[in-house]
């Protein structure tokens, strides 16, 4: 086949979001060569909290990456706020960043082309192919294609790889106001039919972000019902539009077929709720790069099982939550007169303590829970 491409490469990804940057990144630091191909332009947006969890930059850092000054703003910890009540606990370790999705892709680009990482932009994958992948239907050849084509994965359909155990949808809408941060704490707003989240990510800017069931619930609609979050925005300029995604809780049987694998939200996510997507995809992507270097992607599909286990636990148990404003009401009285039960979630949130500590804090919060 005549092709533009006629360099045999190690390993070709399919998307070039955090979760593709990263496992390039990862790939290349094991001496693989690689490529990424994108179909759009960067620096690549995208509706999201934008919130990076200490656990996040952590999963980061073990890729090398450090977010640079001025590029993000740090936060301590995170704030719930539902009807009149305020609950807060601090992080057990480390400081959280709010980073716009813009300045996030920067830093991964910089970072993988300085690596050797060879990039294709407005490059969109058309097929696969027993050699490789097709890039605008024509032929590039890999010995490993990766999927990190994001939650509505072609790549996932084509390698037959979107069996699931579970596929939970939610819808969500982003918008930046121009607002000196008001907190140091992520704020995360409840009611039943939606939760928003305010994260500082700048000394001048807050990203909102709400998530709900409903596709024709917008921001601006849904903000008027939360007037603790309106009194802070109220009069602020928008410095983005408002943008639309959708948030999946998706469990696939596998993550790999033959020479294809997928990462991030290819393969598998969390409820946007929790925060934890961008981690889990660095993580995925620093075992995946291991993997592709020893051939054995049975090991990362072991893995990836275990890497998903804590967040999806965590986002069933909040959703839950959130469906019953009477359970809502009280975990949040539990949480405000006992701080550290709070703590204690937190802690286990971003993978921090004992499974011990877990479970003590876990029955504790349950006898409060029972006793009201
Ligand atoms: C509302 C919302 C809020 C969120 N908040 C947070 C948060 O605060 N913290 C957190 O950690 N996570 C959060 N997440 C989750 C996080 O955004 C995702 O987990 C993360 O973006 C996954 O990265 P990815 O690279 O897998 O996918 P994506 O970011 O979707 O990237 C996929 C890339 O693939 C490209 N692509 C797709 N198809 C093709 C093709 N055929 N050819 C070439 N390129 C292609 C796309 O252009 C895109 O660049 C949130 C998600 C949502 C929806």
């Amino acid at each position: 086949m005549e092709t533009r491409f006629p360099k045999p490469w190690d390993v070709f990804v399919v998307g070039g979001g955090p979760a593709g940057l990263a496992t390039a990144i990862a790939a290349r630091s094991h001496g693989l060569s690689v490529v990424v191909a994108d179909g759009a332009v960067p620096p690549i947006d995208k509706p999201c909290g934008e919130g990076l969890m200490p656990d996040g930059l952590e999963a980061l850092h073990q890729l090398g990456i450090t977010i640079p000054e001025g590029e993000s703003y740090p936060f301590r910890g995170i704030r719930f706020v539902s009807e009149g009540i305020q609950a807060e606990a601090v992080f057990p370790r480390g400081t959280a960043h709010g980073i716009r999705r813009t300045n996030l892709h920067r830093v991964l680009l910089d970072h993988a082309a300085a690596c050797g990482v060879r990039m294709l932009w407005q490059a969109a994958v058309t097929g696969l192919h027993p050699e490789g992948a097709l890039v605008a239907g024509e032929l590039l050849r890999a010995r490993w294609v990766v999927g990190a084509d994001g939650t509505s994965s072609r790549v996932r359909d084509w390698v037959k790889l979107d069996a699931t155990h579970q596929k939970n949808l939610r819808f969500a809408f982003r918008r930046h106001y121009r607002v000196a941060p008001w907190t140091d704490f992520m704020e995360l707003h409840w009611r039943r039919h939606c939760q928003i989240y305010a994260t500082p990510v700048s000394h001048e800017e807050v990203c909102v972000a709400m998530i709900s069931r409903s596709p024709k619930l917008r921001l601006e609609d849904a903000l008027g019902e939360f007037p603790e979050l309106c009194a802070h925005l109220e009069d602020a300029e928008h410095t983005s539009n408002e943008r639309g995604a959708i948030t999946v809780t998706r469990r696939l049987r596998r993550v790999y077929r033959g020479q294809t694998v997928l990462v991030g939200d290819a393969s598998g996510g969390v409820d946007a709720i929790t925060g934890e997507g961008l981690c889990l995809a660095f993580r995925q992507a620093t075992l995946l790069g291991e993997c592709l270097a020893s051939g054995d992607l049975a090991r990362y599909q072991k893995g990836h099982r275990r890497l998903i286990r804590r967040p999806a636990f965590m986002a069933r148990m909040m959703l839950f939550v959130a469906r019953h404003p009477h359970l809502r009401r009280r975990t949040m009285q539990v949480f405000q007169s006992s701080p550290r039960s709070f703590a204690g979630m937190l802690a286990m949130h971003v993978g921090e303590g004992s499974t011990r500590d877990h479970i003590a804090n876990g029955i504790a919060v349950g006898w409060e829970l029972l006793k009201a």
